[in-house]
């Protein structure tokens, strides 16, 4: 699933701007063919040299589109998980930096919950890697359709992941984390090897909310794993929640 974040790095945005320059240009350079009669005499410019430009010009234009869709790609590359579409490791922790400075300057809940598969290595060694790769990429399709749009849902680890919630209360929170356990806990996840086969599977979720005024990304993430890790303790497929 291709995350939902319009991707737009600095670099793209001055080839944009190269783009528009040049198209500008040659509009100009046209523009002043028809306004003043002698100007290609002027410039002296004859209709072979003027055919040679134009096609300068648009082969120019299709290389600066074509780099414009490369670098796009890569920056989109950049943030997301190859595995999973999700958003990866990086791109999560740093937008949970920034959910936490908007949700203390517009003072609204945010909150976390972390998720692990429970015995995840019983599928590989049951079923093989290639399966376990399958499962983990139908799994975050099942958590993206899930959780809400203004959700942000980022594969952490193996197959830990991480979800922050804008706008979110500790109780709506821990609702959502106890809706999808109980939806992945029946959920039949294919086997995708051209049978009917599918395997079953249940996770532990962490859910940590409210971060303190100025609590550092890192913490929060220990926090959130160690609900996470009590959840486990405890017995797996359970949703453990932190308060601060
Ligand atoms: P627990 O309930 O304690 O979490 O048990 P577990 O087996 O899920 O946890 P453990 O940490 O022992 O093992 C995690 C497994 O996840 C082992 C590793 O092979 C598998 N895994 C991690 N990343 C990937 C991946 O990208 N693809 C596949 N197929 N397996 C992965
Ligand atoms: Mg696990
Ligand atoms: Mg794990």
């Amino acid at each position: 699933m291709w995350p939902k974040l319009p991707v737009v790095s600095i670099s793209l945005k001055k080839r944009l701007w190269a783009i528009i320059v040049l198209v500008v240009a040659y509009l100009v350079y046209i523009a002043l063919g028809d306004l003043i009669p002698q100007y290609w005499n002027l410039i002296g410019f004859r209709s072979f040299e003027r055919s040679i430009l134009s096609l300068g010009f648009v082969v120019i234009l299709l290389i600066a589109l074509s780099g414009l869709a490369a670098s796009e790609k890569l920056a989109a590359r950049a943030i997301q998980d190859g595995l999973t579409g999700l958003f990866n490791q990086t791109y999560i922790k740093s937008r949970l930096q920034e959910e936490i400075y908007r949700s203390e300057r517009y003072k609204y809940p945010l909150s976390f919950i972390m998720i692990d598969i429970d015995n995840f290595k019983r599928i590989n060694d049951r079923h093989g890697h290639v399966v376990g790769d399958r499962v983990l990429k139908a799994f975050s399709d099942l958590l993206q359709e899930k959780i809400r749009e203004s959700d942000v849902a980022g594969r952490f680890g193996g197959e830990e992941f991480l979800i922050l919630l804008p706008q979110t209360s500790c109780l709506d929170a821990a609702s959502a984390a106890e809706r999808i356990r109980k939806e992945v806990a029946v959920y039949p996840f294919r086997i995708g090897d051209g049978s009917d086969r599918s395997c079953q599977f249940t996770i532990s979720l962490g859910v940590y909310s409210a971060p303190a005024s100025g609590q550092k990304v890192e913490e929060i993430i220990n926090l959130t794993d160690a609900a996470l890790y009590r959840a486990k303790k405890e017995g797996k497929n359970k949703v453990v929640v932190v308060v601060r």
